[in-house]
């Protein structure tokens, strides 16, 4: 069985995912704010959320990133055990960076990390960023959600002891606290808990692109109460809605360990997704 797509259809599709995901935020993220905006009482984050209200409108007419941080390029793949593209896709993927980078265009984010230098074209070992999973069937989906630094540069983790399951509220707390206006709130708060070290960071990053409107669970609805009443507010200056939501994921862990993730994500969180069928 192979796939009915091209290589050179595969990176335009690709190229155009990366373009919504730059240009258009998800329905659901949209819905949060203006829900924020209308329930705001602070005259000052109720203007800030109306600014980025606006943003997002002018973003979507004109067809232009949303943010000058146009981020580092991380995909999400699902790729079924059946689907044969008949082509290298991780080459494929970074060809249809290259060609993102220079026609929407996006800032070239990507340096290499000691000398700083900039491939000037979103790639480079280890850009874009791709997390497979291998699943069941003959299709291909793959999630684009780049992201920023500003956000990025807050998020924490902690190996905490295996007695402290009652210390991981507090340890999102800190981390939102010590990041307050830097990463543009209001947030999406992603908590990985468990797995090892660089899993439960993974398990963080795939929460923030859970689905905002399914209803959150109790430690979720927890952390976001606290983490409101924080009173950061939108970008840092005050009012009641530091974060939109919470997402936590979990994985069990070494019977000695307590890994938990916090990645932070700003209003921007960016994703879109495609999917690629392959012949019945
Ligand atoms: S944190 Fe988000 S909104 Fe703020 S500059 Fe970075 S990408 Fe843009």
């Amino acid at each position: 069985m192979s796939s009915k797509i091209s290589r050179e259809t595969f990176i335009r599709s690709i190229a155009d995912l990366l373009r919504k995901a730059e240009i258009e935020l998800p329905d659901d993220v949209v819905d949060l704010l203006r829900k924020a905006e209308a329930g705001e009482e602070s005259h000052v984050a109720k203007s800030q959320l109306q600014a980025i209200l606006k943003n997002i409108e002018i973003a979507k007419k004109y067809g232009v990133p949303m943010c000058q941080d146009t981020g580092i390029m991380i995909f999400f793949a699902e790729l079924g055990t059946e689907f044969q593209p008949g082509f290298d896709l991780e080459a494929a993927i970074k060809e249809a960076v290259i060609l993102a980078t220079a026609e929407i265009p996006l800032r070239p984010n990507a340096v290499d990390p000691l000398t700083r230098k900039n491939s000037g074209n979103n790639t480079g070992t280890g850009i874009p960023d791709i997390h497979w999973k291998l699943v069941q069937g003959n299709q291909l989906k793959i999630i684009a959600a780049p992201k920023g630094a500003g956000s990025e540069n807050m998020s924490s983790l902690r190996m905490l002891n295996p007695t402290e399951t009652g210390s991981i509220k507090k340890f999102v707390l800190e981390t939102i606290v010590n990041a307050g206006g830097m990463p543009c709130p209001p947030l999406t708060i992603g908590v990985g808990i468990g797995g090892s070290f660089d899993a439960a960071a993974r398990l963080a990053k795939e929460a923030l692109l859970e689905p905002f409107d399914i209803p959150m669970e109790g430690l979720e609805r927890e952390i976001l109460e606290a983490v409101n009443a924080l009173g950061i507010g939108c970008m840092g200056l005050g009012g009641s809605t530091t974060a939109l939501t919470v997402h936590v994921k979990k994985a069990y862990c070494h019977t000695a360990s307590l890994p938990v993730a916090v990645n932070i994500q700003c209003w921007a969180n960016r994703h879109a997704s495609v999917v690629f069928r392959g012949e019945e």
